[in-house]
């Protein structure tokens, strides 16, 4: 069985001071298989993390976080920025890359107020390839779990995740399966787990680091 947590930011997202080297060297000695890295609209984090990864039995996958008119979208295994921010166009253009598509927290409300959409999972389930059935920043409690239902009732392949934005976040959510993650995805055999404890205190200090401007993002 490998182990992977499939989410997680580096500083080249405003909301993360995480360094690429910190996030690969802990979460290898934390025992997980795999990471995905998926800054906000960038894949450089991802670039750097995979560079910095001389083994092999451990796989970097390379990915990014989009804001669409459907709220967020995971990206993975893309080797180019993804430009559309329409949720249909991104799908495309992932497609085209021969990416993954997974919909992290579904039920999250956006504290943007221009993202109060609520994204139409059914209508769309078609286009993606798993929803986020574990997120360790999610609050309120019951929303992982709303999702897990969703996921089951439309037969929905389901990840999980840590979310993390900092170091004591990392690997505290995770996907595991059997083989190959993009085969075990396609067979609807990967499996979620996690615990919501320190995620919800990242979550503000990720709004805050936002807020007032606590970032400098690297070339
Ligand atoms: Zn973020
Ligand atoms: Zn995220």
């Amino acid at each position: 069985m490998l182990k992977y947590d499939i989410h997680n930011h580096t500083h080249y997202s405003p909301c993360s001071n995480l360094k690429p080297e910190i996030l690969l060297k802990v979460a290898k000695k934390k025992g997980f298989n795999g990471i995905g890295i998926v800054d906000h609209h960038t894949i450089k984090g991802a670039l750097k993390v995979k560079g910095m990864n001389k083994d092999k039995d451990f796989e970097v996958i390379v990915g990014s976080e989009i804001t669409t008119n459907y709220g967020d979208v995971l990206c993975l295994y893309i080797n180019k920025d993804i430009k559309s921010r329409n949720f249909f166009s991104l799908v495309d253009e992932v497609k085209k890359q021969d990416g993954l598509i997974i919909i992290p927290h579904p039920f999250r409300k956006s504290l943007n107020k221009n993202h109060t959409f609520k994204i139409p999972i059914e209508k769309i389930k078609n286009k993606i390839d798993a929803i986020e059935c574990f997120n360790a920043r999610m609050l309120p409690l019951g929303d992982n779990e709303k999702a897990q239902r969703l996921a089951k009732k439309l037969n929905i392949a389901g990840t999980g995740g840590s979310d993390a934005h900092f170091r004591f976040e990392i690997g505290t959510g995770w996907t595991t399966f059997e083989g190959n993650f993009r085969k075990a995805l396609k067979r609807k055999e990967t499996k979620y787990h996690g615990r919501i404890f320190l995620g919800p205190f990242g979550g503000l200090l990720s709004y805050l680091r936002n807020r007032l401007r606590l970032y400098k993002i690297p070339e």
